[in-house]
């Protein structure tokens, strides 16, 4: 089973993915994570990436592309994948496309998980990333079991430059104009279901399960 999560960000479609593929046993990847591991190991793509994900940006699709193409085709993933902020631009789904057509494959589902503008601003506002391993919280929706502690590695947790209130807006504002699109892109493929992101975390999750099937 193959298929991309899309959404503003904030919207909880990382913490659906992550639920999807521990479900169906699949590989979650999540480019935004990719991208934070590089920053933390110090890589040049990590540094290049850290200028536009400070700023709110989108990392170019030069960058992003091959890493998700090379990431697919690993045997973890022959049966199937979770993308989760990945494609972001038309031309990111283009290529995602034709990376699956040279293997003979092709998506099946695209998940829209739909939550209007102001919720986003105030769920980010709430959100914390432990400076360690990056596990992500949310101080009402997805508390740690201690206050400000990560549940899975015992460090400290911070509200992420990027997850700032000035930074969330420009993000909303990059994620109208080019991704967006995605939405008419995968509906008329005939792929799209959309989910309504504001319902509790464990109902968005059952109504997933029940367009995937169980
Ligand atoms: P995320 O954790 O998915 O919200 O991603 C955090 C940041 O990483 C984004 O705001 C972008 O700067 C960058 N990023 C993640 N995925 C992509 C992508 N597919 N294309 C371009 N930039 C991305």
């Amino acid at each position: 089973m193959k298929i991309i999560m899309l959404g503003a960000p904030g919207a909880g479609k990382g913490t659906q993915a992550k639920q999807i593929a521990d479900k169906y046993q699949i590989p979650h990847i999540s480019t935004g994570d990719i991208f934070r591991a590089n920053i933390k190991e110090g890589t040049e793509l990590g540094k290049k990436a850290k200028t536009f994900m400070d700023q709110g940006e989108l990392v170019p699709d030069e960058l992003t592309v091959a890493l998700v193409a090379d990431r697919i085709v690993k045997e973890d993933c022959k049966n199937g994948f979770v993308l989760d902020g990945f494609p972001r631009t038309i031309p990111q789904a283009e290529a995602l496309d034709k990376t699956l057509e040279e293997m003979g494959e092709k998506m099946d589902y695209a998940i829209d998980v739909d939550v209007p503008d102001e919720n986003i601003v105030n769920r980010m506002g709430g959100r914390r990333a432990c400076v360690n391993c990056g596990a992500t919280y949310h101080i009402v929706s997805i508390p740690t079991k201690v206050e400000g502690i990560c549940d899975d590695c015992g460090s400290g947790l911070i509200l992420r430059e990027d997850d700032k209130p000035e930074t969330v807006q420009k993000r909303l504002s990059v994620y109208h104009e080019q991704t967006q699109p995605l939405i008419e892109y995968y509906g008329g493929q005939g792929i799209l279901k959309t989910v309504d992101g504001t319902r509790p975390m464990k109902n968005v999750f059952e109504d997933i399960i029940r367009i995937l099937g169980a």
